[in-house]
Parts: C-alpha cells; structure tokens; sequence
C-alpha cells in the first residue's frame, strides 16, 4: 500500500512539476527539491487527478462556501477545476497596476463566502493580498488552500496554516555548507535544458 504522501509525490513527478536532486535556484543557493509549477497546468489529465485529491480534502473539511477563488495566472486552471468538482462558483484576481483586484464582471462573489486555492506557498505574499481584497469586498473566507506548502506549515495566514495537499520543507542551503554538494551529487541548472 501507497501512501497518500506517495501517491501524491508520485503525481507532482508524474508531470515533472516537482523535481528531486541537486538544484541551483536563481538565488544562487542550492536544493533538493525543485518545483516548475507551470508544469502543473501542461498536463491537464495530471492536474485532474491532483486536483481530485484536492477536492476530497476540502470536502472533507465540510465548510459552507459559493466561490473558489484563485490568483492570476498559475492557480487559474487549479482553482477552476476545483470548483467544476465542488460544484461552485468561481472567480480570480488579478493584478492591475500592482494592487490585487477582482473584475467587476464577477458580481455575485460580494457579500458571499469563497475559498481560496492557490498552487504553491511560499511567502504567503498572494494570498494574503487576496484575502485582503475579499475582506474588503465583504466576503467571509472560510478556507485557503494550496496544492503544495513548501514552508511544510511555517508560513501562518491569519494565525493558522493552510491546508495543503503536500507539506514539504525546502531548504536552500549556502554553496559553501550544501550537503548534497558534499555528497558528491552532480549540480543541475533547472530550466537550462529547455533554452538550447
Ligand atoms: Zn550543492
């Protein structure tokens, strides 16, 4: 028997959005871990079954909503499929002129309760400016959630952690005291193969 850790692992590889090895970030340190989270959304019939989990999860967590809602442009498809699952509604934010905003044409998110459904956490940077603008459009949000958490729960919005699919700790560690440089494990530039 599986995991579901595994069998979720097994699908982030399956469509090479999650990489394991010995990375060269563009920050110039080192990692195991890398992840090309456009390769999400590359293979639909993949993110499906991703998602499916998603969804059981959230299901799972009986909370009351309308609305999945999604930052531009990554967490779009993710978001979306979720709702088509769920059976909601669904609207994203966008960016204009830096600052998080929804299109007027999503007029029925006001006053309603959404969740939100993000692809990876990092920061907590977007999903804190969409909840912000929910907030002020007068939108309870009862949940957030994120296909992966890489600060594996260290990143808190509102106090709390989000739910996650994957909970994965990242380290990025200085060239100079990188373990797997230390082990001899060849250095690979993400993304370089593809720029030939
Ligand atoms: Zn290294």
């Amino acid at each position: 028997m599986t995991s579901h850790r595994d069998k979720v692992l097994a699908l982030f590889k399956e469509c090479d959005a999650l990489l394991q090895g010995h990375f060269k970030l563009t920050s110039g340190k080192h990692s195991e871990w890398y992840f090309e989270k456009i390769r999400l959304i590359e293979k639909p019939a993949v993110l499906e079954k991703i998602v499916d989990l998603l969804v059981d999860k959230i299901k799972g967590d009986l909370l009351e909503f309308d609305y999945v809602v999604s930052p531009a442009y990554g967490a779009i498809a993710i978001g979306f499929l979720a709702a088509l699952k769920l059976g909601k509604n669904f609207a994203f934010s966008q960016r204009v002129e830096e600052k998080m905003a929804f299109r007027s044409g999503f007029s029925g998110l006001e006053k309603g309760r959404a969740i939100i459904v993000e692809d990876i956490l990092t920061t907590g940077g977007s999903i804190n400016e969409v909840l912000e603008t929910l907030k002020q459009k007068g939108v309870e949000v009862p949940g957030i959630y994120v296909l992966v958490d890489r600060t594996a729960g260290s990143v808190l919005v509102e106090g709390k952690p989000v739910g996650s699919l994957l909970s994965l700790k990242v380290e990025a560690y200085e060239p100079d005291s990188c373990p797997l440089c230390k082990a001899g494990i060849p250095l690979t530039k993400p993304g370089a193969s593809d720029k030939k």
